[in-house]
């Protein structure tokens, strides 16, 4: 044993559940997608080696903030392997982050871009690409309890909880459910915050950044920014903005 070796935890829970998300197969036709979609590819990436796995959270681990997404994108997240990289539902919500302070860049290109969440988690509802960005009840119910588990590990520090889109803040109450607590069912309004306790965390129902909502005019950038807003006010010390490193800020490609 090297004298470094008595300061690595024997049991990382963060650690051991990627570990499981990594190699779950339990969605046969998630599964099959994935691997199919990361075969084929699109011609725009055929020269990249595509992620085609579940895909973890990202982010920081022991914020107080947690964003809740539906599931990877097919040539976004599911080609990158990084929560919301490399697609245009990506594009809009960093630039948000960035502008909330959530962020160090206002772009999510590739896993070694140096993007970097201070007080922030993202994860998703499904880690598998669905065709169609459809998941069925049964893909659902297996995948959320990875997402309880989440939110179990944060829950010390939790206080704000963002779902992006109905299907991200129903899998909210799932979660909660099977942590024990029965959350009402409150209707999903955007922008709308909910108690989870008499004195939080919240939960605040945002519309989805997807390319569907952003470029018909459902979801505006001023819509998106008053949630990151309250989520900032909803924090006791709003965290500093994160330094500038040396990125080159090209506009963001939008597939
Ligand atoms: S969607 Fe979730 S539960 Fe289903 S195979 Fe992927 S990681 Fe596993």
């Amino acid at each position: 044993m090297s004298a470094n070796d008595s300061l690595v935890p024997l049991h990382d829970p963060w650690e051991e559940l990627e570990a499981r998300i990594l190699t779950c197969r339990r969605c046969p036709r998630l599964v099959a997608w994935r691997e199919t979609v990361a075969r084929v590819k699109r011609r725009a990436y055929r020269e990249e080696t595509y992620w085609g796995r579940p895909v973890p959270g990202f982010g920081d681990r022991q914020g107080r903030v947690l964003v809740v997404g539906l599931a990877p994108g097919a040539h976004g997240a599911n080609r990158t392997g990084r929560m919301f990289t490399g697609d245009a539902s990506g594009a809009f919500l960093y630039a948000a982050l960035y502008r909330a302070g959530f962020a160090n860049q206002p772009t999510s290109r590739h896993r070694g871009d140096g993007l970097r969440l201070r007080d922030m988690y993202i994860t998703a509802v499904v880690r598998c690409v669905p065709p169609k960005n459809r998941p069925t009840a049964a893909e659902i119910r297996a995948c959320v309890p990875y997402l309880a588990e989440e939110i179990q590990l944060m829950q010390p520090r939790l206080r704000v909880i963002v779902a992006l889109g109905r299907i991200a803040f129903d899998g909210v109450r799932r979660a909660y459910a099977i942590l024990g607590q029965s959350l009402p069912r409150w209707p999903f309004v955007h922008a709308a915050r909910y108690a989870l306790g008499p004195e939080g965390p919240y939960l605040i129902a945002s519309y989805h950044p997807s390319r569907q909502n952003t470029q018909t005019g459902r979801l505006t950038s001023a819509m998106f920014d008053r949630v990151w807003q309250q989520v900032r006010a909803l924090l006791p010390d709003p965290p500093p903005l994160p330094p500038q490193e040396d990125v080159h800020h090209e506009p963001e490609r939008l597939d």
